[in-house]
Order: structure tokens, then sequence, then C-alpha cells
């Protein structure tokens, strides 16, 4: 959405209205505005899903939550961060400086990985329970990776809980049809044959 530039939050218009990530504390109202631009309620976003539990994907969790009524998920790695626990590493040193409402209800992914028309793909490696989301044509990959200027770029290792697993994780991706990637960080683009070269790229 057009209020959360360069540090995405996606709403996707399925068969329910569902939206991905919620940005950095008090982008709320300005996801709110992108909604009613959009002509969509508040109430009529069905589904919140986290792809992880760094401050700016749950931000604005709480906001959206009571400005919804939506049903939070995450993945059951990721929650109890999002519910207070501490990060591990040099993240935990962020929760000092940023303050971000825990959200009052929030669900672990279904075991058959399926929200609506959505598929959630585990993808740990920037977070222990990272998740990336399929919908159509179109991978959603939170911070596997980043695209600054469209080009696929690794996030910077420091944020990364384990650099290893995420090349596994794009691995894994790179086995699904889909044509577009949309990052959280950088710009939306399309797929240019398969993400292999790149994993081989961070491997050097
Ligand atoms: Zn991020």
């Amino acid at each position: 959405m057009d209020s959360t530039e360069g540090n995405y939050v996606y709403v996707i218009l399925g068969e329910e209205i569902i939206l991905i990530d919620t940005g950095r504390p008090k982008n709320g109202e300005g996801i709110l505005n992108d909604l009613k631009s959009l002509n969509i309620n508040p109430k009529d976003v069905k589904h919140i899903l986290i792809t992880h539990n760094d401050f700016d994907h749950i931000g604005s969790l709480a906001f959206l939550e009571q400005a919804t009524g939506a049903k939070i998920w995450a993945s059951k790695e990721d929650i109890p961060v999002i519910c207070g626990e501490n990060h591990e590493g040099i993240k935990r040193i962020i929760k000092y400086i940023v303050k971000v409402k825990k959200p009052e209800n929030i669900n672990a992914y279904p075991e058959d990985l399926k929200i609506g028309d959505i598929k959630v793909i585990p993808t740990p490696g920037h977070t222990r329970g990272h998740v990336s989301l399929l919908y159509k044509d179109i991978m959603f990959i939170g911070d596997l990776f980043r695209t600054p200027k469209g080009k696929i770029t690794s996030m910077m290792s420091f944020s990364n809980w384990n650099n290893q697993i995420i090349k596994e994780s794009i691995a894994k991706i790179d086995e699904y049809d889909f044509e577009w990637i949309c990052p959280a960080h950088g710009e939306p683009i399309k797929r240019d044959g398969h993400l292999k070269d790149f994993i081989k790229k961070i491997s050097d």
C-alpha cells in the first residue's frame, strides 16, 4: 500500500480481503486511508497475515486488529516474540528503542497452511518462523530478501537469524510456480528465471 512505500504492507482482494503485515508503529492510519481509497471498509478485512516478528512488520498490528476486527495469523515460532518475548541477538536492543503494542488475539498458522486462497510457505532464516505467502502467481516474500532498484539483494546478514537456512528457504520457494515477487523492502519485481543464481551468489 502506498503509505508504506519501501516497507510494504500488501492487501489481497481475493475471496476474502487480507492484509500482509502491518508496517511500523504509526503506519496504521495511513494503511486505513489506503484501504478507504480502495473503497474498503476496515471491517471488510478478514485476516491479517504476518510474515515475521520484526517491528517494521508488526508495528501497527494491535492498531489494525482493533480497527478491522480481523483474525491475526503468524507462525508458532514467531508468536512468542510478537507477544513480548525477547528477540535473539542484536534485535533484542530494538525492543527498547521502538515500542510495539501487542495484539489481543493471535493464531498460529493452521496445519494445512492455508488461509483463504493463500498458501503459507515456511521460509525460516530471517527469523525462526518467517513465512512466505503464495497467492495465485504472486509470491509475497516478506524479508527473505529485498529488491532495491529492482535488484535481488540479501537482507543485511546481521539482521538474519540464520544465513544458511535463508538459502534453503529461497531454494524452497524456487520450486513453486509464480510470476511476481513482492518483497517488504524494495519494489515488486517480475520473476526472471530461477532464483538459483542468486543463491549461488550469496554462497560466495
Ligand atoms: Zn522488514
